[in-house]
C-alpha cells in the first residue's frame, strides 16, 4: 500500500483535480492507495483572512467567503458535470457551516487559536471531497475527515500528534475500511487533526505534508509520495536558483536538514515517523508524472558519487538577537536563564552562535518572535540590562543560508568555499554554525542578499559550468566588433562549459542593463530603446554590480574615456573585473597607477588589457611571460603605431609625405585629427605600459618622443589647411630618405626600451633588419632578453583596428574565464 500526498499547487482548479484523479487511479491498479490532500491553492489564506477580518468587525469577510464558497461550487460542477448538486450536498453543507461560523465570528468579535483551526479546517473539507467526488465518477472512494483519526494535544495551529492515540485509531478504522470497503480509495484531509475531545486543531502550516507522513505510519504504508508542483527535491529553490537541478536521493537526515532550513517542498515534521520505520518518501510532480522524482530514504545508492553538499536553503525572516557581557562570567551565569525565558515563551531558536571567550552569544529566531523575544528577556534580565552587565541588541531582516549535505562529515575545506564564495562578493557573515553531526553549516546574512548568496553558493557548490557577466561600455568600432564575436561565439562557448552573458551595455548617450541576459546581436537596437538616458549611470552600474546574481562580472571598456578610468576604484570595489583596450588607466602618473594596480589585488579582481599594446598581438602577455619565467629583459624595440608603421611603410620618395598622410587620413586610418599619431604620444604610451610592466617606475613625460609636427602646426583645430603647411617638412624628409637610401637602411617611426630609458623617433634601419619587413600597418616588435640574444624574440602582424583589437578583448576575457576558478 502506497500514500499519495498531493498538495494545494496539484489541487489548483478542476483541471488539475482531473489530472490528480487520473495519477490516482493509474496507481490504484498496482497496489491500493490512499490519498491525502491539502486545501486547494490558497484556500487556507483566504479562510484564515476572512477569520481576522470577521473578528475585526470588518464586513469584507463576506465577499472572501462568498468567492471561496464559488470557487468551489464551479469546482465540483466541473469535475461532476452530470450530476445535480443538491442543498444537502456535503459541499454545500460545509459552505453552510462555515458561514455561520464565520458569522459566530463576526458577531463575537473573536478569533482565538482554537476558532482559527476549525476555520482552516474548511480549506481540506472541501479539497477531499472534491477530490474524492471526482474519484467517483469512476471508481469508488470516501471522503475521510482526519479529526476522526489523527489525535493531538491542544497547541492549537501547530498541534502536537499524540501518535500512540493516532494509531490505534487508525487500526481500527482500517481494519473496518478494508472489510466493508476493500476496493474504496480513501481521501484524507491533509493539515487537520483534533484533540481527544474532539476539538479541532491544525499541524502547522504546510502540514499536509506531515499528514501524510502520519498516515504511512499509521497504516505500515510502503512508500509515501508526495505529489507537488515542481519535478522533485532541487539543490536549491528553483524560484530562486535558475540553476538548481533535482536532486536523485537524499537521506532521511538531508531531508530533515533541507525541510527545517526552509525547503518548503517538504514539511519538516514529515521525515521522523517515516525514518523510525523506514518508510521511504518518493518526490513527485504531478504535472510530470514521468519525472523519476526525489527517493528520500535511509540507504543511497552506492554507484551514485557522494558530493559534500545536496542542498542549500535559506529561512528568511529571521532576527539575530545578540547577547553580551562586559565579562566572560556575566555571560554564562545567564545562559541558562536565557534558554528557559525563551523556552517558555515558545520562541523557536534555530541557531546558536558563541564565542570561545563567551562574552558574547548570538541567537536566530523568527522575526515575528522577535518582539516576544526580547519582551520575556527584558522582563527576566531587568536588574542585569540595568546594571548594564549584560547588552542586548537586535538585527533584523537576517536570513539564515544553510548549506546540508551528509557527504560533509570529515570533509575538510566546505565551509572554506562557502566563505569564501560570499566574501568574494563582498556579503558579510553575521553568525556561523555547524551540528556536531556535520550535516549542515549555516550562517546569517542580512536578508536583501539572499538571492545572490544563494546563486553564489550554489555555483560555488554544483556548477558544472564557469559564468561570467559582461557590462560593455562603448559600442563604437571596437565594442560593436566585440558584440558581433560574442553573438557568434557564446553559444560555442556555453558547449564548453563557459557561460558568458551580456549583461549591461552603454554608448555615450544610453545605457540598458538586464540581467537575464541581453542578446549582443540586437544589443545595439535594445540598448536605442532604453530609458537610461545616461552615458555612465555610475551608481546604476554599481547597484547593478551589488546586486546581481549572475557573477562574477567584468566591465568591458571600450571607451578612450579618461573619466571612466577615474571611477574604476569604485567599480573594483563593487567586484568586477575590468578589461580594456583602454590605455588612459595604464599611463596615469605612477604614484596614481601604483594606487590603482593596489586596489585590484586587494579586492581579487583582475586586470586584463592585452591590447593596450599592438592589439591582438601577444606582446604585453609574451613579457609577462618571459619575466615570470625568471628571463631578463634587455631591450626593446618595435614599431608600435599601427598609422605610423603605415606611413613609412608606404613613403619611398615617390609622393610627398603630407601626400601620403592625407591619402591615409581618408582611408580611416588615423585618428581624426592625424596630428595625435604624427606626435608619437601613442608610442610613448605604450613604452610605458611595456616599461610598466617590466617593473620600471616610468612617466609619461620620461620618454624621449620625436613629434613629427612642427611647433607651429600643433596648436589649433585640424583643418584641411594642415596638409600643405606641412608638406613644409618634405625636404627634411627627403634628406632622412636619401641618406637612408645610401647606407641601404629604411625610415621607420620606432619605439625602443633599454637601460631603463624609452625613446621614440624615426630611425634608419638597415633593409636587412626585422624592423624593415613590416607591410600595410603592421606592428613589430623585437625582445632581446637572457634567453632571446642572439636572435631577439620577434612578434610581428596587423597592430591595430577594430577585429583585430575586438579579438585581443575576446582573448582577454576568455584568459579572465581561465583564471576564474571552477
Ligand atoms: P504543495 O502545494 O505541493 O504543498 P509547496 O508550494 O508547499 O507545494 O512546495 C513546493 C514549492 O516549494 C516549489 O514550487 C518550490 O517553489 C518550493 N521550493 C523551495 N525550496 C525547494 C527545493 N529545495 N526543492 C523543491 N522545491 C522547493
Ligand atoms: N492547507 C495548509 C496550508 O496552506 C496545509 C498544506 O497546504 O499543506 O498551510
Ligand atoms: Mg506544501
Amino acid at each position: 500500500m502506497k500514500i499519495m500526498k498531493f498538495g494545494g499547487s496539484s489541487m489548483a482548479n478542476a483541471d488539475t483535480i482531473r489530472i490528480v484523479s487520473q495519477i490516482i487511479l493509474r496507481q490504484s491498479i498496482q497496489q491500493p492507495v490512499r490519498v491525502v490532500v491539502s486545501a486547494c491553492s490558497g484556500i487556507t489564506d483566504a479562510l484564515l483572512n476572512c477569520a481576522r477580518l470577521a473578528s475585526s468587525g470588518k464586513k469584507k469577510y463576506q465577499s472572501i467567503a462568498a468567492d471561496i464558497a464559488s470557487l468551489h461550487l464551479s469546482f465540483l460542477q466541473a469535475l461532476t458535470p452530470n450530476k445535480k448538486i443538491t442543498d444537502t450536498h456535503p459541499i454545500r453543507c460545509l459552505i453552510n457551516e462555515l458561514n455561520n461560523l464565520l458569522e459566530g465570528i463576526w458577531l463575537l468579535r473573536e478569533a482565538a487559536p482554537s476558532t482559527l483551526d476549525t476555520i482552516a479546517s474548511f480549506g481540506e473539507r472541501f479539497s477531499a471531497e472534491l477530490l474524492a467526488e471526482c474519484l467517483k465518477c469512476t471508481h469508488s472512494a470516501q471522503f475521510i475527515d482526519t479529526r476522526a483519526l489523527i489525535v493531538t494535544n491542544d497547541q492549537f495551529t501547530a498541534a502536537a500528534v499524540h501518535m500512540d492515540l493516532t494509531r490505534r485509531r487508525f487500526h481500527h478504522w482500517h481494519t473496518q475500511f478494508l472489510q466493508q470497503h476493500p476496493e474504496t480509495i480513501p481521501v484524507f484531509t491533509g493539515f487537520i487533526a483534533a484533540t481527544q475531545d474532539g476539538r479541532t486543531t491544525t499541524l502547522g502550516r504546510n502540514g499536509s505534508d506531515y499528514s501524510a507522513a502520519i498516515v504511512g505510519a499509521a497504516l505500515h504504508a510502503e512508500q509515501v509520495e508526495i505529489w507537488t508542483d515542481v519535478d522533485g527535491v532541487y539543490s536549491a529553490d528553483p524560484g530562486i536558483v535558475p540553476e538548481a537541478f533535482v536532486v536523485p536521493e537524499l537521506s532521511y537526515e538531508e531531508a530533515m536538514e533541507l525541510s527545517h532550513f526552509g525547503a518548503k517542498v517538504l514539511h519538516p515534521a514529515t521525515l521522523a515517523p517515516l525514518r523510525d520505520l523506514n518508510i521511504p518518501i518518493q518526490v513527485k510532480n504531478t504535472f510530470n508524472p514521468e519525472a523519476p522524482g526525489t527517493r528520500i530514504a535511509g540507504e543511497k545508492n552506492p554507484d551514485i558519487d557522494p558530493t559534500p553538499a545536496s542542498g542549500i536553503t535559506a529561512i528568511d525572516g529571521i532576527t539575530l538577537l545578540s547577547w553580551s557581557g562586559r565579562r566572560k562570567t556575566d555571560i554564562s551565569f545567564t545562559v541558562d536563564r536565557l534558554f528557559r525565558v525563551l523556552a517558555d515563551a515558545r520562541v523557536n531558536i534555530f541557531l546558536i552562535s558563541q564565542a570561545s571567550s563567551q562574552h558574547s552569544l548570538t541567537l536566530a529566531i523568527r522575526s515575528n518572535d522577535a518582539a516576544a523575544a526580547i519582551a520575556v528577556i527584558r522582563e527576566a534580565f531587568r536588574s542585569e540590562l540595568k546594571q548594564q552587565l549584560i547588552r542586548l541588541e537586535k538585527k533584523s531582516e537576517q536570513i539564515i543560508l544553510a548549506i546540508v549535505g551528509d557527504g560533509m562529515r570529515g570533509v575538510p575545506g566546505v565551509a572554506g568555499k562557502m566563505f569564501h564564495s560570499l566574501g568574494q562578493q563582498g556579503i558579510s557573515i553575521r553568525a556561523i554554525a555547524q551540528g556536531a553531526s556535520e550535516h549542515n553549516i549555516s550562517l546569517v546574512i542580512d536578508g536583501h542578499e539572499e538571492a545572490r548568496a544563494l546563486n553564489l553558493v550554489h555555483d560555488a557548490f554544483f556548477s558544472r559550468e564557469k559564468k561570467l557577466g559582461l557590462l560593455l561600455i562603448g559600442t563604437g568600432n571596437v565594442g560593436g566588433t566585440l558584440l558581433q564575436m560574442l553573438a557568434k561565439q557564446i553559444p560555442s562557448l556555453h558547449q564548453n562549459r563557459f557561460n558568458l552573458r551580456l549583461c549591461a551595455v552603454a554608448n555615450s548617450r544610453r545605457m540598458l542593463f538586464k540581467n537575464a541576459g541581453i542578446d549582443p546581436a540586437a544589443a545595439l537596437s535594445a540598448l536605442s530603446d532604453s530609458d537610461i538616458t545616461k552615458p555612465l549611470h555610475l551608481e546604476r552600474l554599481i547597484h547593478e554590480a551589488r546586486t546581481a546574481d549572475f557573477l562574477p562580472l567584468a566591465l568591458i571598456d571600450c571607451t578612450a574615456s579618461g573619466e571612466l578610468v577615474q571611477h574604476y576604484p569604485d567599480i573594483i570595489r563593487a567586484g568586477l573585473h575590468i578589461i580594456t583596450p583602454n590605455k588612459k588607466a595604464n599611463v596615469l602618473p605612477f604614484a596614481a597607477w601604483q594606487k590603482l594596480m593596489d586596489e585590484f589585488k586587494q579586492h581579487e579582481r583582475h586586470f586584463l588589457y592585452q591590447t593596450n599594446v599592438g592589439a591582438g598581438l601577444p606582446i604585453l602577455s609574451t613579457i609577462k611571460d618571459l619575466l615570470a619565467g625568471g628571463d631578463r629583459i634587455h631591450s626593446i624595440e618595435g614599431i608600435l603605431s599601427g598609422t605610423l608603421s603605415y606611413l613609412f611603410n608606404h613613403y619611398d620618395g615617390s609622393r610627398p609625405f603630407a601626400e601620403v598622410l592625407e591619402q591615409t587620413e581618408k582611408d580611416g586610418l588615423t585618428e581624426p585629427d592625424p596630428r595625435e599619431d604624427l606626435s608619437g604620444m601613442d608610442v610613448a604610451r605604450k613604452l610605458v605600459i611595456m616599461a610598466r610592466e617590466m617593473g620600471l617606475r616610468m612617466e609619461l613625460e620620461d620618454v624621449m618622443v620625436e613629434n613629427l609636427v612642427p611647433d607651429i602646426l600643433r596648436a589649433g583645430k585640424f583643418t584641411r589647411q594642415f596638409y600643405p603647411r606641412f608638406a613644409a617638412c618634405e625636404p627634411d624628409m627627403q634628406k632622412k630618405l636619401a641618406e637612408g637610401q645610401k647606407k641601404g637602411a629604411v625610415l621607420r617611426y620606432v619605439g625602443s626600451l633599454k637601460n631603463g630609458k624609452a625613446h621614440a623617433g624615426v630611425r634608419l634601419i638597415p633593409k636587412n633588419h626585422p624592423l624593415a619587413f613590416t607591410r600595410a600597418s603592421d606592428n613589430i616588435i623585437s625582445i632581446t632578453t637572457d634567453r632571446y640574444q642572439a636572435t631577439p624574440l620577434v612578434i610581428q602582424g596587423l597592430g591595430a583596428g577594430a577585429p583585430v583589437t575586438a579579438m585581443g578583448v575576446f582573448s582577454d576575457i576568455l584568459r579572465l574565464l581561465h583564471y576564474l576558478p571552477w
